[in-house]
């Protein structure tokens, strides 16, 4: 075979011996290249005040080993999406939820019908997160707290030298961890600025990339600016030629009308933004951060909004005002009727 009957790529590909390995390259057709597809919901179950009928997790299988679970609006306004990604030996659940999620028997129900369906009796569970904050960990202790056989539990805490040890990373943020869960390998790139131990997760299967709360349809709280538009800029750089089917976060704040969020503390949302953004949300907000010229400020952009978390957020009128939001829902949370 010589380099005259190889393309051009091709022949670039033997002579710097990089892998054919399609996860690591875009597909050159247009026809889904090997990667595990996937649906998402057209809605989730946080349109309407229907606390009766809704239940404490809404489970949806985005294909057989990945499911997303998200966090009934009654319980917490929060509503956290978390995600649980099946491997031929492991499992990984990324987050927890938040407050009063009651987590456990939605997470063992689901591992025992997944055990059953592929006839298994037994999965080890890695428990890790996208970050360290209350919404997402909240479920840690009854998680930590399962004693169940059939799903032996690791659990890596939201702390920066427990993520490093466990997936690897050198240098921390700017190396990149991995794990494998048997056939299927998660990177690990760690992202600060939303939050110290904020992490993506990159699925090589399915080409989904999970954000956390530093990439979603909603407000991106800016704790550290400096290290956040880096952390963005890394993330543009990983995905770089990568085949990005999916960017999924944590939350939906935003509602399907372009630049209009829905006012902190909102539980019911009956006209929200999809879930799912794409690779040029992140170029789109690294423009945007590029913009403020290191004075970071707010900024709503169609699918999210920058919300630098300083002495303005979370002002005395603000809490007010969302609590009380949250009481009158919770005093409707029973009762669509009255909708
Ligand atoms: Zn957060
Ligand atoms: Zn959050």
């Amino acid at each position: 075979m010589t380099f005259r009957s190889l393309s051009c790529s091709a022949a670039l590909t033997v002579l710097l011996g990089l892998s054919a390995n399609p996860a690591s390259a875009q597909f050159p057709q247009p026809d889904g290249g090997n990667l595990e597809r996937g649906a998402l919901p057209a809605h989730w179950y946080s349109q309407d005040p229907k606390c009766m009928e809704i239940p404490q997790w809404q489970v949806h299988e985005y294909n057989p080993n990945f499911i997303i679970l998200r966090q009934s609006p009654c319980t917490d306004y929060e509503k956290p999406f978390i995600f649980l990604i099946f491997g031929k030996e492991k499992a990984l659940l990324a987050d927890t939820g938040s407050r009063d999620g009651n987590l456990p028997p939605t997470l063992q129900l689901v591992i025992h019908n997944w055990l059953k369906r592929n006839g298994r009796t037994s999965i080890p569970l890695i428990v890790a997160h996208t970050h360290e904050h209350g919404d997402h960990t909240w479920g840690d202790t009854g998680v930590q707290a399962l004693n169940d056989p059939a799903i032996p539990v690791t659990f890596i805490p939201s702390e920066v030298e427990a993520t490093r040890n466990f997936f690897g990373i050198g240098n921390w943020p700017t190396d990149i961890g991995r794990v494998d869960l048997g056939g299927r390998i998660i990177d690990v790139i760690p992202i600060p600025g939303h939050s110290k131990v904020s992490v993506a997760f990159y699925d090589r299967n399915t080409g989904v990339l999970l954000c956390g709360d530093t990439v979603y349809p909603g407000r991106l709280y800016v704790q550290d600016f400096p290290a956040f538009q880096a952390s963005v800029e890394r993330l543009i750089d990983f995905t770089k030629g990568k085949p990005v089917a999916h960017l999924l976060g944590n939350h939906i704040e935003e509602s399907s009308t372009p630049f209009l969020d829905y006012p902190v503390g909102t539980m019911y949302q009956p006209n929200e933004h999809e879930l799912q953004l794409a690779r040029g949300s992140l170029l789109e907000l690294d423009e945007a951060l590029i913009s403020m010229h290191g004075s970071p400020k707010r900024l709503a952009l169609r699918d999210f909004s920058v919300w630098p978390s300083g002495p303005s957020f979370g002002s005395p009128a603000e809490n007010e005002a969302y609590k009380k939001r949250v009481d009158v829902q919770r005093a409707e949370m029973w009762d669509h009727n009255k909708q």
